[in-house]
């Protein structure tokens, strides 16, 4: 995406507002419930994001049952998976010992694929539907694409809208910014291995709210 000095200028300046309203609700030592609640905020504001733009122009050709970008890495903050861990809390014991088992199944064929980016359903996947579509992280939320064929192709280069894409790189590059002025880490992981994280290691938010970084697994 190449951006003219400009765009480049007001992309900046989004950012930074967005940080600075984040850093201030956050405050500096936030609770862990106010942390997690907070990524929700990012969540509504992008979903609004993609919403307003396809009322707005050609609608992106993303439907329910097209999975393609639900087989390519996804990444999430911390808080996100954090976040998507206590959601899972209330599923049935059995599903959760099943959802572990399938992360764990994952995580070995991702460290042991040839390719860098090997393409592997998400664990979520159900059926060609997100199972967990409300909290699915951001990185989901605004994916969107003009051209499914593309899609299923792997296509290297997306159409999509360029509107949508530097709105959601403001909300997301400015809640990281805010993330960090309270001393959070945001690094981001790849979605199994922060989950696996989120749920396994059980002071995970507490470690998490020291400023710790998440460990390789
Ligand atoms: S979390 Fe949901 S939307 Fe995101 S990749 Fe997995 S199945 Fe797809």
């Amino acid at each position: 995406m190449q951006l003219g000095e400009q765009e480049q200028a007001a992309l900046k300046a989004s950012i930074v507002q967005v940080g600075q309203r984040v850093a201030r609700e956050l405050g500096e030592r936030p609770e862990l419930e106010q942390a997690l609640h907070m990524v929700g905020f990012l969540h509504a504001a992008i979903d609004k994001t993609v919403a307003q733009a396809a009322l707005r122009g050609q609608a992106p050709a993303c439907q329910a049952g097209c999975a393609s970008c639900c087989h390519l890495r996804v990444e999430v903050s911390p808080v996100e998976a954090l976040r998507l861990a206590g959601c899972l809390q209330d599923w049935p014991e059995a599903r959760r010992q099943d959802l572990l088992q399938r992360l764990r199944l994952r995580l070995a064929l991702l460290e042991n694929a040839r390719e860098p980016a090997p393409r592997l359903p998400c664990v979520f996947l159900q059926d060609n539907m997100c199972s967990i579509y409300p909290w699915r992280p951001a990185n989901c939320r605004k994916a969107h694409s003009f051209s499914a064929a593309d899609c299923q192709q792997g296509a290297v280069h997306i159409q999509q809208d360029l509107a949508i894409t530097l709105a959601a790189e403001a909300l997301q590059a400015g809640t990281a910014q805010g993330y960090r002025q309270a001393g959070l880490s945001m690094a981001p992981l790849e979605l199994t291995h922060g989950l696996l994280w989120a749920l396994e290691q059980p002071s995970a938010g507490e470690l998490w709210l020291d400023g710790k970084d998440v460990p390789p697994l």
